[in-house]
């Protein structure tokens, strides 16, 4: 017994030391956006129905995890929300103990369904937003949804979700005038407004390193306004932090994949929505933990193929590199 019990309490280690605590669900690969930058040339090649897991999979795998070591969990997809269950869902990783329960969503649906989400155990919530102009953004996600997704950012602030993050990503020449303006936004809202290098994920295929905004060039602008002062962060987090140094509420976070990469400290892993484990954002290949499932493998089985998995977890992810290769998976079937 006790070997079980400290087997069940050995971490999760890659080769290079790192350790992984943190575990990305994505629950769909279905999406009720199609943001430009994510994925307008698939439209509609979603998985059928029988290749996505089920609530019950999940939950399985969710247990495997937590006993590896995982301490957080951010359910995303594709967009959670449109996912029927994904409350009861995240119930149930509460239960299983994890310390920490997120979500990534688009906010359209998030009005109505809030409440249920926080009566379930989650803790914070992370919303997309692109634009602060309604007919820009109706451009970037081919929606008409920018009010609801104003709704939703209001609900999330008005709930027990703290903190609420929102997220940008800029893409030269379309939102990039923006800067100014959804740092305003944090000001005046209180939020904390963190903005994405856009990373090679998108199905156009249209990303090159010109399109890209450097996170200096967002810092630089943001602090020229209203001058910031560097809040401290955990190594592992893959946000530069920053108040405003007059007082003013809310932050700014930046995610530099691109121009500042933080793979040194990585302590993510990605579960797909068709069971495939993901030790990057950009691994070449990923792994079948579906179809281990489906062969009734025992929960041994599962962690003892999680490891081996994630002792081979890449150094880093190569964008930079003159060979990179984007992966065959973009964004939306990954799980950002
Ligand atoms: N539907 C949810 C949403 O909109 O937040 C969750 C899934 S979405 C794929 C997760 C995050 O990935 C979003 O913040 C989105 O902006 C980001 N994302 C998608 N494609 C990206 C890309 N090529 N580069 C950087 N971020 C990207």
């Amino acid at each position: 017994m006790l070997a079980v019990d400290a087997k069940k309490q050995m971490a999760l280690h890659d080769q290079f030391g790192r350790q992984i605590t943190d575990l990305r669900i994505s629950v769909t690969d279905r999406c009720n956006f199609r943001c430009f930058y994510c994925r307008s040339a698939d439209p509609e090649n979603y998985q059928q129905h029988d290749k996505i897991l089920s609530w019950g999979e999940f939950e399985r795998l969710g247990r495997v995890f937590h006993d590896l070591g995982i301490r957080k969990v951010r359910v995303t997809g594709g967009e959670p929300l449109v996912r029927q269950g994904v409350e009861d869902f995240v119930a149930r990783l509460s239960a299983t103990g994890f310390e920490d329960l997120s979500m990534t969503t688009n906010g359209h649906l998030l009005s109505e369904r809030c409440e249920r989400l926080l009566a379930s155990g989650l803790k914070r919530i992370n919303i997309s937003l692109d634009s602060l102009d309604p007919v820009k953004f109706e451009k970037i996600t081919r929606t008409k949804t920018f009010a609801s997704v104003m709704a939703g950012i209001d609900t999330a602030q008005n709930s027990r979700l703290a903190p609420v993050k929102v997220n940008a990503v800029l893409v030269r020449g379309f939102n990039d005038d923006e800067v100014e303006v959804f740092a305003q936004f944090a000001r005046e809202r209180g939020v904390i407004m963190r903005f994405i290098e856009f990373m090679p994920l998108d199905a156009d295929r249209h990303w090159s390193r010109e399109v890209v905004v450097p996170a200096t060039e967002i810092y630089q602008r943001i602090n020229a306004r209203w001058p910031l002062v560097q809040i401290p962060h955990e190594a592992s987090e893959t946000a530069r932090k920053y108040r405003f140094a007059d007082g003013a509420p809310g932050e700014i976070g930046l995610i530099a994949p691109v121009t500042q990469p933080f793979c040194g400290h990585c302590s993510r892993i990605r579960l797909t929505a068709d069971g495939k484990l993901r030790t990057c954002l950009f691994s070449k290949e990923d792994h079948d933990l579906r179809g281990l499932l489906r062969e009734n493998a025992s929960d041994d089985d599962l962690a003892i193929y999680i490891r081996s998995v994630v002792n081979e977890k890449e150094k880093g992810h190569r964008i930079n590199e003159p060979d990179f290769v984007a992966p065959s998976r973009t964004m939306v079937f990954i799980g950002g």
